[in-house]
């Protein structure tokens, strides 16, 4: 695999892409990739900052020019883009796969079945909205014919994080290209590579010069120099809510552009005595361990109900136990090293009251691997079932509750509300708590289940505006209102 790595993965994937050309920084400078699975470095990648933000910002704007292509192009000749990029991306799906592994350290088999299947999905589902987001004629009172127009906002900022980085882009890209927008992207400093792959199919299926520019560069320089910039429009942004903050914060400090953010999670599990119990210790396990335990919207506080509890806890260790954690190109291993090495910070995590059930230790003398470890009897005001920070990785706290009240109310004491699931065979308290929790998914009796199809986004501190779905379409609409005079209007 990484043999035909070396071979496809060109100097110019490794630049940054304005105008569908190939840059260097404009300080010449560059930083290395890290493969987490060994600590050696992939190779050098261009370090955009501010002034290869200009020029992609610069070229975003001439892109969306009245008369330009991009504005002339047929909305829907934008899906048939959408649909070829979608096309492209499956043709060379075994290589973005190999690509977002050794980059990223999740398992190849997850890359390959989940990963990149889902960004073909969401960029035919958002090539399909493309010709479809339609406006309203409208029956005010008086003389008038009043209609709206979905229009684009204009440039478009997006900051994305390391966890996802093809779907990530996928998610990105697929709402705000439909729409008519044009986009200047800064990829994660941590997984810049398959993201900078995609920008040569996109230049490959037709995509007007400008439309898409791709920045691979670090957040408080090239992220922040989107953030504040007084040309670009709107901004999307997914990561943390430390730094969702300051994306805000920029917003307001320059030119008010609209701001839709995608953060961080602590997100409840709750598991009533009445679950499927070997369905519920799986599922729980997945909705934790999945993606290295590095999901926005991992079940990070499991809740379990007080007469099953025991029996929980013990089952969950031993399927954690279970776990594979190896080699991300072993097509038998379920858990890859950590994508970068400051996540290790929790290997010093300690919560006095809790007890480690299940050790957490480096994995292997190289890479960034980390075993599966379980906290049971966490309390509610512990930094583990509280902070997504510094415990992004595969640690699972369980907690306990007596009655639905409790938990629900329980559930809800948090800064976040991204994300929640349900295990019950009982449909009504099922419902209860599903409407009793402020989230912005529940899963009842399932977990990380995800539909392009489906809005996806947060209550609270987890995030402002939905991704997916229809709803996904407005976070890059405006609406404009026409009203014309006419002699006599009938109805
Ligand atoms: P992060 O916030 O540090 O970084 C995310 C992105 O923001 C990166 O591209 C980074 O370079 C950039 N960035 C950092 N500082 C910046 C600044 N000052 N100005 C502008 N951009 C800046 O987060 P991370 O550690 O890379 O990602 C993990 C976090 O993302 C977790 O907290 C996770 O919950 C969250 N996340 C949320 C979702 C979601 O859909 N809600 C999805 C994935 C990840």
């Amino acid at each position: 695999a990484l043999a035909s790595l070396n071979v496809k993965q060109t100097y110019s994937d490794r630049c940054i892409f304005i105008n569908n050309e190939w840059h260097d920084a404009v300080s010449k400078k560059t930083f290395p990739t890290i493969n987490p699975a060994t600590a050696e470095v992939i190779c050098q990648v261009a370090e955009g900052e501010k002034a290869d933000v200009e020029k992609a910002v610069k070229a975003a704007k001439d892109a969306f020019k009245l008369g330009s292509p991009w504005r002339r192009m047929d909305a829907s000749h934008r899906g048939l883009l959408l649909s070829r990029l979608a096309d492209c991306i499956e043709r060379d799906a075994a290589y973005l796969a190999e690509l977002e592994t050794l980059d990223n350290g999740k398992p190849y088999a997850v890359s390959y079945t989940v990963d990149v299947p889902m960004v073909v999905k969401c960029l035919r589902y958002y090539a399909g909205w493309a010709d479809k987001w339609e406006g309203k004629t409208i029956p005010i009172d008086g003389d008038y014919f009043c209609y709206t127009r979905h229009e684009l906002i204009g440039v478009c900022g997006q900051i994305i994080p390391w966890n996802f980085p093809l779907l990530m882009q996928a998610w990105k890209l697929g709402p705000a290209l439909a729409t008519g927008n044009t986009v200047v992207m800064k990829v994660a400093e941590q997984t810049p590579l398959t993201a900078l792959y995609v920008a040569s199919l996109i230049k490959e299926v037709g995509f007007p010069a400008g439309v898409v520019n791709i920045i691979p560069g670090m957040g408080p320089t090239a992220g922040a120099a989107i953030a504040s910039h007084m040309d670009v429009d709107k901004v999307a942004f997914t990561g943390s809510t430390e730094v969702g903050h300051l994306i805000l914060k920029a917003s307001s400090s320059s030119n008010l552009k609209k701001v839709t953010l995608e953060l961080g999670g602590k997100s409840p599990n709750i598991i009533l005595s009445d679950a499927n119990m070997a369905e519920a210790v799986e599922q729980s396990h997945f909705a934790l361990f999945f993606n290295q335990g590095q999901c926005c919207c991992a079940g990070s506080r499991t809740y379990v109900q007080e007469s099953i509890y025991d029996e929980f806890v013990e089952r969950s260790v031993e399927r954690a136990k279970k776990r594979t954690v190896g080699d991300p190109f072993d097509l038998n291993t379920e858990q890859g090293p950590q994508v970068q090495n400051s996540s290790r910070r929790f290997l010093a995590t300690s919560a006095a009251g809790s007890v480690m059930v299940l050790s957490s230790c480096a994995a292997a003398d190289r890479g960034y691997f980390i075993q599966p470890t379980i906290f049971r009897d966490v309390k509610d005001d512990m930094t583990i079932a509280r902070e997504e920070g510094g415990i992004f990785g595969p640690v699972m706290q369980i907690l306990k509750f007596k009655s639905l009240d409790e938990v629900i109310e329980r559930a809800n004491d948090s800064k976040y509300g991204l994300a929640a699931a349900v295990f019950t065979q009982n449909i009504d308290k099922a419902h209860y708590i599903s409407n009793g929790l402020r989230a912005g998914t529940v899963w009842i009796n399932c977990y990380d289940v995800f539909g392009a199809q489906a809005p996806f986004g947060g209550y609270k501190a987890s995030g402002i505006g939905r991704e997916l779905g229809e709803y996904g379409l407005d976070n890059y609409t405006e609406v404009k209102t026409v009203t014309i005079k006419v002699p006599q209007k009938n109805s």
